[in-house]
């Protein structure tokens, strides 16, 4: 009799057991995918309140995505909503905290797409436009183009009635002391070389000098995807120099037939690789999961010597997060409110 209690209670836990094991893998579908950015992220060069207060601002920025999305606002608003909390915490290279290029200036790129119309929108090379995301949504929703640039956009944006900051607004003191260490490489690396072995370079881009260009992909209640992506791009960039973020197809796409992408690392190779429609299209052509398809570009980037990571979501809810640096800020939201934020592999 005693037996037989024991077994009972032993096949009720083992129950449970399987039960929670089989909830955690159901965990899903995932609404809503953030980054902010890729790069050499290392845990012993983070003290604890660093890595605190990065996690407490990705959570912030997921809370306020899935209350839009709770709500049953469409995913564009999650994704643009999302992206303006980032963009305002200087923690981030996108908005303020942007880092600085080679004049010293904070020049911004971004774009959104939405997955069900394709329309897309996006600003490069903006520097006074609070947030620049809402400023590739008024070029979307209220011009005929897509990508608007310089002091255009900015003219744009205002006639739109988005807020208008002083340059200086942009500025942190950490990001101003990166580009001062990036044009002292500079400067000892010219020097080094001639005009022969460096041949009309204007000074290097430091694949380090790049983290925390912000993005966000997301599925709402009606099963429309929308991508967005915002970034100062690279300190000590050159002159009008854009990065793949607010170029739809490389740093930014959605399609509601395959998946939202928005992707984080050096652009210029995403640029060449077609990394965002490429994924897409190897999850349309050739039947490939989001996570196949995910790894299949950050691969075909780090081959070609680039490095970064980024953040995918199918129509189904299915996600991906590949990347090939030691590090990507990163968080997730599944349906039911389950947070999860990572930063290092
Ligand atoms: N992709 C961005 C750019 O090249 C930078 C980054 O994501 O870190 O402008």
């Amino acid at each position: 009799m005693k037996r037989g209690f024991c077994y009972l209670l032993l096949a009720c836990c083992l129950t449970m057991c399987w039960n929670v094991v089989a909830a955690q893998k159901k965990a899903g579908p995932y609404v809503l995918v953030i980054h902010g950015g890729a790069g050499t992220i290392l845990k012993k060069n983070m003290s604890p309140e660093m890595e605190e207060a990065y996690k407490a601002s990705l959570k912030r920025a997921l809370e306020k995505g899935y209350g839009v999305l709770k709500n049953g606002g469409s995913s564009l608003d999650a994704v643009e909503a999302t992206v303006r909390v980032l963009e305002d915490d200087s923690l981030f290279n996108a908005g303020k905290g942007a880092v600085f290029t080679h004049e010293g200036r904070n020049e911004m790129d971004a774009a959104i797409m939405n997955g069900k119309t394709r329309a897309a929108g996006a600003v490069a090379g903006v520097t006074v436009i609070k947030n620049p995301i809402s400023a590739a949504r008024a070029v979307m929703e209220k011009s005929e183009h897509v990508m608007m640039i310089g002091p255009g956009a900015e003219k744009f944006a205002k006639e739109a009635g988005l807020e208008i900051v002083d340059p200086s607004y942009f500025r942190t003191e950490s990001r101003w002391k990166s580009l001062q260490k990036a044009l002292k490489e500079d400067s000892l690396a010219s020097a080094r070389s001639n005009a022969y072995t460096n041949p009309g370079k204007l000074g290097i881009i430091n694949k380090d000098n790049k983290f925390g260009t912000v993005g966000a992909v997301a599925l709402d209640k009606q099963g429309n995807l929308a991508a967005a992506t915002s970034t100062g791009g690279m300190t000590n960039k050159k002159y009008g120099r854009v990065g793949d973020s607010p170029v739809i197809g490389a740093g930014t796409y959605a399609n509601n037939n395959t998946v939202a992408v928005s992707c984080t690392g050096w652009g210029e190779y995403y640029i060449r690789n077609v990394v965002a429609y490429d994924l897409s299209a190897l999850m349309e052509y050739k039947g490939l999961s989001v996570q196949d398809a995910g790894k299949t570009v950050i691969k075909k980037v780090g081959d070609m010597g680039g490095d970064g990571g980024l953040i995918a979501l199918d129509k189904n809810g299915n996600m991906a997060m590949p990347f090939n640096t030691e590090g990507m800020y990163r968080g997730t939201v599944t349906k039911d409110g389950k947070m999860e934020v990572l930063i290092y592999k």
